[in-house]
C-alpha cells in the first residue's frame, strides 16, 4: 500500500493500530500528535497535561531543546558504531554517569528490562567467582508486587498472574519475600544468596512507599551477609522522588544501581548498570553485550538528559512542588471512594476504594492525562520541569472529577 500523505482522522489511527497492532496495551483514546514540555497535542489542538510522563521516562519535559539538540548534533555526525569500534561519546557517557552515582564502572544497555537482565547476569557471575557459590546455585532474592520488566527471566519472578500467565516455563533461582520487610530478606538469605534485587518504591505495583528505615536496614543486611544490594531505579531515578536517587533519600549507597526511562529524557531507549569495578569487572569480552548498546547518539543524549536533571535542579523541583501537590490533595481532594493519598516527590499515589480507569478517562476529557496503575490507583507523575500553576491547574481537574 502507497504512503499517503493526507491527515488521516484520530479515529481512523485508532482503528487501524486495533487492527494492524498487537493489543498488549490499553491505550487512552487520545492521539498525540504532538508535545512540548509539560503538554502534549492531539491532532484537533486539543492540549492535555500530561501527568504520566511516559512512566517517569519524561522527568525533563517532552521534547527538552537541549536534548534535542543533543540528538540532531549527534545524529548528523555518526549514530552507530557497534561495540567493535570505540565511538567518542561512550567513554564521557560512563565517566559522567558512575560520578554522578558515585560508582566506579557503567554497563549501557537500551531498554530497563535488559539493564535488569545485566544486572541478574552480574550478580550471578559474582556470586560464582567472588562468593564461591556453587555452579548453578546462586540465588536472587526478590520482593512480591515486584516490576523489573518483561523478558522471560523476569516475569518469572513477578507475582503478578497477568504478567506471567502462559510465558512459562520459568528461570529458576529467584526466591520471593514480601516488600517492605527487612527481617523477611534476613531470613530469605542462604550461602547461595548473590543479590538481593529491590526497588526502593514499588511503582507499579501502585506507588508502594516501604516503611522509614527500610532502606537503611536491608542495605545493612546485605553488607552482613555479603549479599549485592540491587536497587532498580529505572522509574525511581534521576530527580523523580526527591532525590537524585530514591536510595539517597536514607543515605543508603546500593552496589548497583539499574536505570533507563528518563536516563534519556524521552527521546532514545538508554539503560545502564552502575556498579563498582568488583562487580562489573565480572564480564570479560564476549561475555555480554548489546548490538546498540552504548552506541554514540544514545550516549550523546544520555549525557545531556543527564546534565539537564543537575542543571535545572529537577530533584530539588520534585521534593517542593511534591510536597505541595500531596498537601494540595490531602486538604482538598474528599471523596468517599478515595482510600489513601500518599507520595514521595513527584510520585503521588491516589489510592481508590475502586478500579481508576473510569476517573482516568473523565480526567482526560477535562485534559489531564493520567494512568490507572494496579487498577485502583491514579498516579501523578508529571514531568518534574512542570509549572505550579499547571499543577494547580490539574488539582481544580481533579476536584472537578471528585465533586
Ligand atoms: C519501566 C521499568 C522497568 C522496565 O523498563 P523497560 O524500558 O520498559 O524495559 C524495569 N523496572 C522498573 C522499576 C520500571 O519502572
Amino acid at each position: 500500500m502507497a504512503h499517503s500523505t493526507a491527515p488521516v482522522s484520530a479515529e481512523h489511527l485508532i482503528a487501524i493500530e486495533e487492527e494492524w497492532g498487537a493489543h498488549n496495551y490499553h491505550p487512552l483514546d487520545i492521539v498525540v500528535e504532538r508535545a512540548s514540555g509539560a503538554w502534549v497535542y492531539d491532532a484537533d489542538g486539543r492540549r492535555y497535561l500530561d501527568c504520566l510522563s511516559a512512566y517517569s521516562a519524561l522527568n525533563q519535559g517532552h521534547c527538552h531543546p537541549r536534548i534535542l539538540a543533543a540528538l540532531k548534533e549527534q545524529a548528523e555526525r555518526v549514530t552507530l558504531t557497534s561495540r567493535a569500534f570505540r565511538n567518542d561519546q561512550l567513554p564521557l557517557f560512563c565517566q559522567e554517569l558512575a560520578a554522578l552515582c558515585r560508582m566506579q564502572m557503567v554497563l549501557p544497555m537500551n531498554t530497563g528490562a535488559e539493564a535488569v537482565e545485566t544486572a541478574i547476569k552480574a550478580a550471578r557471575r559474582w556470586g560464582y567467582t567472588k562468593k564461591s557459590i556453587a555452579p548453578d546455585q546462586a540465588e536472587i532474592i526478590v520482593c512480591s508486587n515486584n516490576f523489573h520488566g518483561r523478558t522471560t527471566t523476569i516475569v518469572g519472578f513477578s507475582s503478578e498472574p497477568g504478567y506471567r500467565e502462559g510465558f512459562g516455563p520459568f528461570t529458576p533461582g529467584f526466591v520471593t519475600i514480601p516488600f517492605g520487610d527487612a527481617a523477611a530478606l534476613e531470613a530469605a538469605i542462604t550461602p547461595n544468596t548473590a543479590a538481593f534485587l529491590f526497588e526502593p518504591i514499588q511503582c507499579e505495583a501502585g506507588i508502594l512507599i516501604p516503611p522509614a528505615g527500610y532502606l537503611r536496614a536491608v542495605a545493612e543486611i546485605c553488607k552482613k551477609h555479603n549479599v549485592l544490594l540491587m536497587a532498580d531505579e529505572i522509574q525511581t531515578g534521576l530527580g523523580r522522588t526527591g532525590a537524585m536517587f530514591a536510595c539517597w533519600r536514607e543515605d543508603v549507597q546500593p552496589d548497583v544501581f539499574i536505570l533507563g526511562k528518563a536516563l534519556s529524557g524521552g527521546f532514545y531507549p538508554v539503560s545502564a548498570v552502575v556498579s563498582s569495578r568488583e562487580v562489573l569487572g565480572v564480564f570479560a569480552p564476549g561475555t555480554h553485550g548489546s548490538t546498540y548498546g552504548g552506541n554514540p547518539l544514545a550516549c550523546a543524549v544520555a549525557r545531556t538528559a543527564v546534565q539537564v536533571v543537575q542543571d535545572e535542579r529537577l530533584a530539588e523541583r520534585a521534593t517542593e512542588l511534591g510536597a505541595w501537590l500531596l498537601a494540595e490533595l490531602r486538604a482538598t481532594l474528599h471523596h468517599a471512594a478515595i482510600q489513601e493519598i500518599r507520595g514521595c516527590g513527584l510520585l503521588i499515589a491516589i489510592d481508590l476504594h475502586q478500579p481508576a480507569r473510569t476517573y482516568c478517562e473523565k480526567l482526560m476529557q477535562l485534559g489531564v492525562l493520567c494512568k490507572e496503575t494496579h487498577s485502583h490507583v491514579i498516579r501523578l507523575a508529571p514531568p518534574l520541569v512542570i509549572s505550579k500553576e499547571d499543577l494547580e491547574w490539574a488539582c481544580t481537574q481533579l476536584r472537578a472529577v471528585f465533586a
